[in-house]
């Protein structure tokens, strides 16, 4: 299983994929590293069962960057020491970071159907992945993250 993904995933379009997850997580870790922020990441142990409807091509593309960014962001990060977090993500983008309601997102729009909530829901995963730590608030989040989407330009070498 793991030959027959790393034959799929080969190659020059593998090269192109590790380079932007090499620069994205050094971002990253910058940004951990100048916040003083622990990294809380998602649990990805369970990512067969939650993702049994789609496609297997979908999982193959999908579940191995997922895995390769976070050991590349925990890495980066505890060479600044930072010792990354992982929990389980059940429900982390279906519930309102306001209410704890859960609701179906549509696409990448998060709508509480009790309160009204709206973000993206991305946001709303990291949101909630970020409070799943005892020690961890609920972040009071800018009304610019929650209107605006996070455009991050990941660009040049190093
Ligand atoms: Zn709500």
């Amino acid at each position: 299983m793991r030959a027959e993904l790393l034959a799929k995933y080969s190659g020059r379009e593998r090269r192109r994929i590790d380079d932007i997850l090499h620069r994205a997580s050094k971002i990253i870790a910058s940004i951990v590293a100048e916040e003083g922020a622990k990294p809380i990441m998602e649990e990805l142990t369970d990512i067969r069962d939650r993702i049994r409807c789609s496609r297997r091509m979908n999982r193959r593309l999908h579940s191995m960057p997922f895995r390769k960014i976070q050991f590349y962001i925990s890495y980066k990060a505890m060479e600044y020491g930072f010792k990354p977090e992982f929990v389980d993500a059940k429900n982390t983008s279906r519930t309102c970071p306001i209410c704890d309601e859960v609701s179906k997102p549509n696409r990448h729009a998060f709508r509480c159907i009790k309160c009204g909530f709206q973000a993206d829901k991305h946001l709303v995963a990291a949101w909630n992945t970020a409070t799943k730590l005892p020690m961890c608030r609920p972040l009071p989040l800018a009304a610019k993250a929650l209107n605006e989407p996070l455009l991050l330009e990941v660009r040049g070498k190093g």
